[in-house]
């Protein structure tokens, strides 16, 4: 059998609506490469038809390797248990099921791939999304990168070609919270972007929620970022600051003017700012302890259910 050069994985939950355009596209591109693919679909506990039709196309085409997990685990953690299984010896394509990102710009990617960029990103010129969503994308896009402690460019999604040691590297972080475009970010090495024309979704509704989007915008502020529990320290110092002014301010007053007021309004008001920068800090001390604690369960970053590889079902690989 002659190398994988490229693994494309596509993470696949309830999309049996797309499967068989997915399929077409894929191949199509395939087809046509001048280097060889496999195709990994994973199968994040679809709860449709789309882990039967993952295993009647890989037992089918053998460029198809299903990764079947036992459960939804996310969109993040799917695609991580695609890049654990990826056998490509020059990089790694992650792609959306959707067909909102166009398989055939694997062409373009694999000839930067070539040049020597290990991460190639693809960066969204425009979104056929709704306004509300497009608005909340640009600003937690800027705010992101106001704050993170490096850069992770603005407007990339996880659309990306990854060369074999980036993917290595990322294997080997084992971050329970996982964000994918930062850790990729991280990992460093010559790193490029690509811009392309975002389209819609191909058939089917969007799988991801409000809440499963709040959780990757959290996971990309707060595993990225010191910033929060920064900036509550120096709102702390400023606090202190300010009342010893407020104090030597009523001192001069009560001094020179005797007109300092028997305060009520003044205790009430410093109680309520008080506790709340109180709450503020506890809570953001929280989102820390949290994220120990989930890395310190180290518990697997996902559980695979079944393997169809080179058109055969496999309990346990590697
Ligand atoms: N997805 C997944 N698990 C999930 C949610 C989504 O594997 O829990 C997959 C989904 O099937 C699709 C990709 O992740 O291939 C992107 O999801 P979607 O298109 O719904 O997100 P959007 O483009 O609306 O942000
Ligand atoms: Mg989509």
């Amino acid at each position: 059998m002659r190398p994988i050069d490229i693994s494309i994985v596509v993470p696949l939950y309830n999309e049996e609506a797309v499967f068989d355009t997915l399929i077409q596209r894929l191949t199509k591109v395939m087809d046509q490469a001048k280097f060889s693919c496999e195709v990994l679909l994973i199968n994040d506990g679809s709860i449709d038809k789309t882990d039967q039709l993952i295993e009647k196309i890989c037992e089918k085409d053998t460029r198809f390797m299903g990764v079947l997990l036992s459960r939804n685990h996310g969109h993040q953690l799917a695609v991580s248990a695609g890049l654990a299984y990826a056998r490509a010896k020059q990089g790694v394509l992650i792609i959306d099921g959707d067909l909102q990102d166009p398989p055939e710009l694997i062409v373009d990617f694999h000839e930067l791939l070539l040049k020597g960029y290990d991460v190639i990103y693809a960066i969204r010129k425009n979104r056929k999304e709704s306004f509300l969503k497009k608005l909340a994308y640009s600003a937690y896009y800027r705010l992101q990168k106001r704050i993170s402690s490096f850069n992770i460019p603005i407007d990339s999604g996880d659309f990306s070609m990854l060369s074999r040691r980036v993917v290595d590297t990322m294997n080997d972080m084992p971050e329970q919270s996982r964000y994918l475009r930062g850790m990729r970010a991280w990992v460093g090495f010559k790193q490029i972007g690509f811009e392309y024309d975002r389209d819609e979704r191909q058939a089917g509704e969007t799988k991801y929620s409000w809440s499963k989007l709040f959780e990757l915008a959290f996971n990309g502020i707060f595993n990225f970022s010191d910033f929060p529990i920064k900036f509550i320290t120096r709102l702390g110092f400023l606090t202190v600051l300010f009342s010893f002014i407020y104090f030597v301010y009523n001192v001069y007053r009560k001094i020179m003017y005797n007109d300092v007021p028997q305060g009520f309004t003044a205790t009430i008001l410093a109680i309520i700012l008080f506790s709340g920068v109180q709450l503020i800090s506890l809570g953001l001390i929280g989102e820390y302890v949290l994220r120990i604690y989930n890395q310190v369960r180290n518990r697997p970053l996902f559980v695979i259910d079944k393997i169809i590889q080179d058109g055969k079902v496999k309990e346990e690989i590697k």
